[in-house]
């Protein structure tokens, strides 16, 4: 994965190939878009440095969940022609594919969670209706997954903070029910 080089613009604009990181076997993994180039591009953990990653993190405290799994759709940082942050595009989530399905077999998480609809989509199916504001879990492929809000989408104020802290509530409330014994 480390070497990796499948896509050509993301090998020029990542400075590092950012896995998923964190505890495994793992009770939920949390799946984003791709390293920020903020964030995970320069520090090579998913969600660190930056916003996003702040946020997340805050999150997974305020519910108290442990047994948790960090990754992204993509793990190059994918930029424009400015040098800005981009959505990575569907060869590059493609490519990627492999790297995230080894790594949620590695992780045997117990719940999935996208983030946001382009993980959403990635995880659960190109058409499957994004429905974080009414979430309930659903099995694809042998996952359970849970559809999120990205964490971008509260930081631009398009979504409140403590609705999104309700959520993660929600979330380790599922998480009990599903923890063996
Ligand atoms: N940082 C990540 O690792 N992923 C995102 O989707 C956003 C920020």
């Amino acid at each position: 994965m480390l070497q990796c080089a499948r896509c050509s613009a993301l090998v020029r604009s990542r400075s590092q190939v950012v896995p998923g990181a964190g505890e495994m076997p793992a009770a939920v993994a949390f799946v984003g878009l791709a390293p920020g180039r903020l964030g995970g591009d320069r520090t090579g953990l998913p969600f660190s440095g930056d916003r996003s990653g702040e946020l997340l993190r805050r999150m997974i405290l305020h519910a108290n969940l442990s047994g948790v799994f960090i990754t992204n759709v993509v793990r190059c940082n994918p930029r424009d022609s400015r040098g800005r942050n981009r959505d990575p595009n569907p060869r590059e989530i493609s490519n990627c594919r492999r790297h995230l399905k080894a790594e949620l077999t590695l992780a045997q998480p117990r719940i999935v969670v996208g983030l946001g609809r382009i993980a959403w989509r990635e995880l659960a199916g190109r058409n499957a209706p994004f429905s974080p504001r009414q979430p309930s879990p659903i099995q694809v492929g042998g996952l359970h997954l849970f559809p999120m809000y990205h964490p971008a989408y509260v930081i631009r104020g398009a979504y409140s903070e403590g609705a999104y802290a309700d959520d993660f509530d929600r979330l380790a409330d599922l998480l009990r029910t599903t923890a063996d014994g």
